[in-house]
C-alpha cells in the first residue's frame, strides 16, 4: 500500500514537473514583414551562426507554412498568426478596407475614442478594436487574472497593435513627426519613464546622419541582380537607386523621421527598443509567463521599394541576421533556456514583373485605379448613377440598398460585371459573395478567398489576378495574392519546449496560436480554427 503510493508520487511528480518544464518565463513572436520562406536559405551563407542560422540549426523548422486566405497583407498576417484564424473570423480584412455601413475606407487599427500617448500628430489614435476575436495573449491573461503582461511592438502601428490583442498591457509604434516611439490612452495615459528615455536618446538622428553602404563588400552579394537595374525605385524622385544611398542628404530635403522605416537600421533600432521593453518591464522575471511580440517592419519598406531580387533586400536580411544574432544573445544572459521564441512573416513577396518578363515569365501589373474608373463607368451605364461605390483589395463594393430600390437583378450585375472584368488582361477569375456564403471550397484561390470572406464587410464581387500579375507599379515588388510566392512563409520554433528538427508538412499560418497556447497550457484564441502542431514540440 505505501510502496504503491510512493509510486503515484513519483508519477504524479514526474508529470507535474514535465508540464511545469515545458512552460517558458517569456514567449517572443518575431514576424519579419514580408519575409519569404526563400530568404533563410537564399542568403544563408552570408549568415552568422548565431542569427537565423542558429534558429535554424537548434529550432524545429516548418519548411510549407502557408497562408491559407487572400489578402495577404500586414494588418490579417498579424492578426491571423496571433489569432490562429482567418479575416472571415477576426474581421481584420485587409489593412484598409471600405466599411459598407460607414460608406468610407477604414483603417485596421483606426479609433477615433481614443487619445495619442507621446506623439505629435495624430498617429496614435489606435487601438485594436475592429479586430473581432483573442489572440493567444489574451487567453493567457484571462487564465490568471490578467497577471501575465503582453507588450507588442513594432515600427507600423498594426505590427505592434494588433499582436499585442485587446489585454496588451502596451503596444508602442513609431511616429515620423516626432522621431518617437509612442502610444495610445487605450493602454495607459502616460508613457513610462523607460520609453522617454529612450526616445531622448535620438537613436533616428544618428541612424539618418549616416550613409547606408552594404554590411559585406557589395560584391559578395551574389545572389541578387546587379545593383544598376530598371526595376528598383530611388529614395526621392531625382536620386539613384544603386549603393550607397545617402541618407542624410534625402532626410535634410523632408526631415521626416519616416525614412528611418525604409532602411536595415529601422530593425536595428526596433530591436534595442525591444531589448530595453523586457529589460525594463520585468519581462519573465514574474511567476507567469509573460509575451512580447516583436515586428520588424523595416524588411517590408525596403522591398517594396527595390523589389525581391535587389541587393538591398540582400543587404536588409545580412543586418537583420546580425539583430536576431544580438537579441537572442540577450535572451540567453536573461533567461537561461527559459524563453520560447517563434519566428515567422505576415506574407512573402511577388518578383517585380518587369523584371519576370524581361526573363519571359508571364507576369504584368494591374493599375487598381484604372481599373477601378473603368468599373465605375461601366456599371454608371448599364446600372445607372451611384451604384457603384468602392473598388478596394480586389473587391467590388456597392450601395445595396439603392440596388434593391431599384430592384435591379443581382443575377444580371454578376454576370455582366464579371464578364467585363474577365477582358482584363491578368484578371484569372471572378466570384461572388453569394458563392462564398453558400458554397464550401476546397480548390486555391477559392478556399483562400472564402477565408478571407467576411460575410458583413466584403464586397459583393471579388478578383483574384494570374500569378505573377500584380496591383502595382513598374519598380519594386508587392504581395497580396493567394500563390506560394505570397503565402509562403518561414516558421521556426526555438528554445524552452521545442525540439530540434526539420518538418514537411504543410501547415497553416493559423496553427502558430494554437501551439503556444498547448504549450502555455491556456483556452485557444476565441475564434481558432488552426490546429496546434505540438506533436512535434517536447514531449
Ligand atoms: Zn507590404
Amino acid at each position: 500500500m505505501k510502496k504503491s503510493a510512493l509510486f503515484s508520487l513519483v508519477i504524479l511528480f514526474f508529470y507535474t514537473n514535465t508540464y511545469s518544464q515545458n512552460k517558458p518565463k517569456l514567449v517572443v513572436g518575431i514576424v519579419v514583414d514580408q519575409m519569404r520562406y526563400d530568404y533563410l536559405y537564399r542568403f544563408e551563407k552570408h549568415y552568422s551562426n548565431g542569427g537565423f542560422k542558429r534558429l535554424l540549426n537548434e529550432g524545429l523548422e516548418f519548411t510549407n507554412a502557408q497562408y491559407n486566405y487572400v489578402p495577404t497583407y500586414t494588418a490579417p498576417g498579424h492578426t491571423s498568426i496571433y489569432t490562429g484564424t482567418t479575416p472571415a473570423i477576426h474581421g481584420i480584412i485587409g489593412n484598409n478596407w471600405f466599411d459598407k455601413n460607414l460608406n468610407k475606407s477604414v483603417y485596421c487599427t483606426d479609433d477615433e475614442s481614443i487619445k495619442n500617448v507621446g506623439g505629435a500628430s495624430n498617429e496614435g489614435k489606435m487601438s485594436p478594436r475592429k479586430m473581432l476575436t483573442t489572440t493567444f495573449g489574451d487567453e493567457l491573461k484571462l487564465s490568471n487574472n490578467r497577471k501575465s503582461k503582453v507588450i507588442g511592438i513594432a515600427l507600423k502601428d498594426r505590427g505592434a497593435i494588433l499582436p499585442a490583442g485587446h489585454l496588451g498591457n502596451a503596444a508602442y509604434w513609431f511616429e515620423g513627426k516626432s522621431g518617437n516611439w509612442i502610444s495610445s490612452n487605450y493602454y495607459f495615459d502616460s508613457l513610462p519613464d523607460w520609453v522617454n528615455k529612450f526616445n531622448k536618446k535620438k537613436f533616428p538622428e544618428m541612424y539618418l546622419t549616416q550613409k547606408w553602404q552594404t554590411f559585406l563588400p557589395i560584391e559578395n552579394y551574389k545572389e541578387s541582380i546587379e545593383d544598376n537595374n530598371n526595376f528598383e525605385k530611388s529614395f526621392d524622385k531625382d536620386g539613384t537607386s544603386i549603393f550607397p544611398h545617402d541618407i542624410p542628404s534625402i532626410f535634410a530635403k523632408n526631415k521626416n523621421f519616416d525614412l528611418l522605416k525604409e532602411i536595415p537600421f529601422g530593425n536595428t533600432f526596433t530591436k534595442d527598443f525591444a531589448i530595453d521593453a523586457i529589460k525594463f518591464e520585468n519581462l519573465g522575471k514574474g511567476e507567469v509567463t509573460d509575451i512580447i511580440t516583436i515586428s520588424f517592419s523595416s524588411t517590408d519598406y525596403v522591398g517594396h521599394r527595390f523589389g525581391v531580387s535587389s541587393k538591398e533586400v540582400e543587404d536588409t536580411y545580412v543586418r537583420l541576421d546580425r539583430d536576431i544574432e544580438d537579441l537572442l544573445k540577450f535572451l540567453d544572459l536573461q533567461f537561461g533556456k527559459d524563453y520560447t521564441v517563434f519566428l515567422t512573416a505576415d506574407h512573402g513577396a511577388a518578383d517585380n514583373a518587369n523584371y519576370l518578363k524581361s526573363l519571359n515569365i508571364p507576369a504584368g501589373t494591374i493599375n487598381d485605379n484604372k481599373l477601378s474608373d473603368s468599373l465605375k463607368f461601366f456599371i454608371k451605364k448599364n446600372f445607372g448613377d451611384s451604384i457603384f461605390l468602392n473598388y478596394s483589395n480586389q473587391q467590388i463594393f456597392i450601395n445595396e440598398n439603392l440596388f434593391a430600390e431599384k430592384k435591379l437583378s443581382l443575377q444580371d450585375f454578376e454576370q455582366k460585371v464579371i464578364a467585363f472584368l474577365m477582358k482584363f488582361d491578368g484578371v484569372q477569375n471572378c466570384n461572388t459573395a453569394s458563392d462564398m456564403t453558400k458554397n464550401s471550397f476546397s480548390d486555391i484561390p477559392r478556399l483562400m478567398m472564402q477565408n478571407g470572406f467576411n460575410a458583413k464587410k466584403s464586397g459583393i464581387i471579388l478578383v483574384n489576378y494570374q500569378p505573377g500579375w500584380v496591383e502595382y507599379g513598374a519598380k519594386g515588388s508587392t504581395h497580396g495574392a493567394p500563390f506560394s510566392y505570397d503565402t509562403r512563409v518561414p516558421l521556426v520554433f526555438f528554445g524552452k519546449g521545442i525540439n530540434r528538427g526539420k518538418c514537411y508538412e504543410k501547415v497553416n499560418i493559423t496553427d502558430i496560436a494554437p501551439s503556444i497556447s498547448t504549450l502555455l497550457n491556456v483556452p485557444f484564441p476565441n475564434g481558432c480554427s488552426g490546429k496546434p502542431l505540438n506533436m512535434y514540440f517536447a514531449k
